[in-house]
């Protein structure tokens, strides 16, 4: 009898590291074929600290991870997804390594949806000329040349457009509504390129105009954080603005937003609405807005052979990658129970951020909290240790091929939430 064949679509965070738990699980019990359309993973939380730098994000921040691959005993298929039928288990696909390939079709029994999102850059007017961002490397490198080569001072907008939250009766209940898909970026680039103008004496935090179409900005991080974290940064100088309901414009001098308020700046750094991925919007197992439907196991209530893990599931709200984390450690043991491989308590996913970001300076932030899921957990860190557990992650995946251990984050919690230098 063949073996069920698991095929995970995606191979960043997300994708990687699910595909390494199930393994790890299910061992000879399945077979696992991975597609992606690239062969490196983007190490996207890093890109900012590069830029800064003054070093290209793409020498350091893509990762081969095929070796990890190959060494599991999982098929790697470089290629673009084109559409997925779920009726007939089909995914069709065309190799993206060089062009004119005709469509090609695989047939699973298990699917695991990992694709991320489009970042709608394309509905920005103005972005392609005037717009900057941190969220690829082409963007980030992009940014470093502007900012080590032209810029010579003057302020520098930071904002987020409208998120857009899918909705679906078939989602569990009670799920916080967003209105930005991920605000840890914008609150990390603030601190840390107010210390890179200190540093090259073009400015200071007063130069940074921090702005929100929300009535607060990381209005996830809860209410206990940003009692701490909003007066720090008025204290420190910052502007900041909320509701302005997101961006109109992006033109030569700054931005317009859709409340009517503009922005001058001489650099805006934008990071965009956060949308599914064009040729999931018409599945069946996909909310209104084309975010893959799961239950808190990851599994779609409707189809049960399909799963989906990381930014590209409607329940990951905010987008960022620790929630996939998460997901990947449950979505792996609810699937290696269908296999008779898991045969432990599966726990649904217990919803909370754990964000660490640069500040600049060899110091971070950290931040663990549920409270936005009406949890009571709330940590806020600053200081060399938060930098050091961000840099360390880093190099952990990269050593572990993003197989990180369940005793990896909960050390790195140990260390943040007690962090005292
Ligand atoms: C600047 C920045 C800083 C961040 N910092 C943090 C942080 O400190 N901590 C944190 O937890 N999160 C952070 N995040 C969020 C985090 O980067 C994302 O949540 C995470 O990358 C999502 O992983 P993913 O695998 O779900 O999706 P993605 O990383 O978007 O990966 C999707 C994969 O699918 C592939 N793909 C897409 N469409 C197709 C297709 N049609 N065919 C084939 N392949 C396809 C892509 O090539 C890609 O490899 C940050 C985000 C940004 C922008």
């Amino acid at each position: 009898m063949s073996k069920p064949h698991i095929l995970i679509l995606g191979c960043n965070f997300a994708g990687l590291t699910t595909a390494r738990y199930i393994h790890a699980l299910v061992k000879e019990k399945a077979s696992i074929t991975i597609i992606d359309r690239k062969s490196l993973l983007t190490f996207v939380p890093n890109i900012p600290l590069q830029v800064l730098a003054d070093i290209n994000p793409a020498i350091d921040l893509q990762y081969q991870f095929m070796n990890f691959l190959e060494h599991d005993g999982s098929a790697f298929i470089q290629a673009d997804v084109v559409s997925i039928d779920p009726e007939t288990n089909t995914v069709f696909y065309k190799p993206s390594e060089r062009a004119g390939h005709p469509i090609r079709h695989i047939n699973y029994d298990y699917l695991v949806i990992a694709l991320g999102n489009r970042l709608a850059y394309d509905t920005i007017d103005g972005f392609s000329e005037y717009g900057h961002s941190v969220t690829d490397t082409f963007l980030g490198n992009r940014l470093r040349n502007y900012l080590h080569r032209d810029y010579k001072g003057g302020p520098i907008a930071i904002t987020s457009d409208i998120f857009h939250q899918g909705k679906s009766d078939k989602l569990p209940g009670g799920l916080p509504v967003a209105l930005t898909a991920c605000e840890g970026p914008p609150v990390e680039l603030s601190f840390s390129i107010a210390h890179w103008l200190e540093k090259n004496q073009k400015g200071d935090a007063s130069t940074i105009f921090l702005s929100t179409p929300a009535h607060v900005i990381a209005e996830d991080a809860g209410e206990t954080i940003l009692k701490q974290l909003l007066p720090m940064m008025e204290d420190m100088q910052y502007n900041y603005q909320a509701n302005t309901l997101g961006i109109k414009k992006v033109h030569n001098g700054g931005i317009e937003f859709n409340d009517g308020s503009t922005q001058e700046a001489e650099i805006s750094i934008i990071f965009p609405d956060w949308q599914a991925h064009s040729f999931l919007k018409e599945l069946p197992f996909t909310d209104d807005q084309g975010f893959v439907v799961t239950d808190l196991y990851m599994r779609n209530p409707d189809y049960k052979n399909i799963f989906a893990v990381g930014d590209a599931a409607s329940i990951t709200v905010p987008k960022i990658g620790s929630l996939g984390h998460m997901e990947a450690e449950v979505l792996s043991q609810t699937l290696a129970a269908d296999l008779g491989a898991f045969t432990g308590e599966v726990k649904p996913i217990a919803f909370e951020i754990l964000c660490m970001g640069d500040m600049g300076g060899i110091k971070g932030f950290y931040m663990r909290t549920n409270e936005w899921w009406g949890g009571k957990e709330s940590h806020l860190e600053m200081g060399i240790t938060p930098y050091l557990l961000k840099m360390s992650f880093k190099q952990m995946y990269y050593t572990l091929g993003g197989k990180i251990p369940h005793w990896g984050l909960a050390l790195s919690e140990l260390l943040g939430d007690a962090a005292i230098v």
